[in-house]
């Protein structure tokens, strides 16, 4: 089956600081349309990979010194973040940034700056973002600050569908979230997949909560791709159950 991918990331290699190699010839696909997964241990690489698609590395010293990274076949891997976003592609970050000053709404309007299709056109987007998120709407007078961590985390996913993305780049969604609250982000991590034809890219340590809502999934070890395979697969694989599902 000839499938359609939108990002292509072949072999990168990206180091720190000019000396602290990180990634040591990564390569996978995000097929357009689908739910992928970047799994692996602290410090395996999984946030490093997703800034160098989204370009937020060299804002930390970093730089793909080898490889290539394609969106829609065109390089992107030397492109400065706000360029990616206007490419259709938003990194939402681990632990949430939401601007702690600012209301859950005006946080929301944030995400919505690189647009110009008009006032309307983003009215509509905040109903929809509220409609996924009914929990936002109750709270949209609250100062981000103030709210509670799975509600920065709804309004940091809220904030990345305002620029109307082709992708986001979603960085552990499950972090310091209680399972029930994990559970539901990932519901509407599907529902906007399946409904708004969102793609996601996304880096996981919960890799059994991953690979249920996961299409295909890559496993990522030092910095390197260890296993791939569709979800399904990797979660009947022996090595992928005992050492990422803690199961023997
Ligand atoms: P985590 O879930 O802990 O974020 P990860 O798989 O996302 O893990 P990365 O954050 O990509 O891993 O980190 C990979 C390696 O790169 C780690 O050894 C980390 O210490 C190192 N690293 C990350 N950012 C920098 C930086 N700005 N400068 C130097 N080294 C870094």
């Amino acid at each position: 089956i000839a499938v359609d991918n939108l990002l292509e990331v072949n072999n990168i290699e990206v180091i720190y600081n000019h000396v602290i190699l990180v990634l040591k010839g990564v390569s996978l696909n995000v097929p357009k349309g689908g739910i992928t997964a970047l799994l692996g241990g602290n410090g395996a690489g999984k946030t490093t990979t997703l800034k160098a698609i989204s370009g937020l590395l060299a804002s930390e010293r970093g730089e793909v010194t080898k490889g290539s990274i394609k969106y829609r076949g065109e390089a992107i891997e030397h492109r400065d973040p706000a360029e990616t976003v206007k490419k259709g592609v938003v990194q939402v970050m681990e632990g949430r940034h939401c601007f702690e000053h600012l209301t859950i709404e005006e946080n929301l309007l944030t995400g919505a700056y690189t647009r110009s299709d008009g006032k309307a056109a983003i009215a509509a987007d905040l109903e929809m973002v509220y409609e996924y998120f009914p929990r936002l709407r109750e709270r949209r007078k609250s100062q981000a600050g103030y709210t509670s961590g799975g509600e920065q985390q709804m309004c940091a996913v809220g904030r990345a569908l305002m620029s109307r993305p082709e992708t986001i780049l979603l960085d552990e969604p499950s972090m310091g979230l209680a399972p029930q609250l994990v559970e539901q982000i990932f519901e509407i991590v599907k529902t906007i997949n399946e409904k708004e034809g969102v793609t996601f890219l996304l880096a996981e340590q919960n890799t059994n909560v991953a690979l249920r809502y996961a299409h295909y999934g890559y496993i990522l070890e030092s910095g390197r791709v260890v296993m791939d395979g569709p979800a399904a697969d990797l979660r009947e694989n022996q090595d992928v159950k005992e050492f990422y599902l803690g199961m023997s």
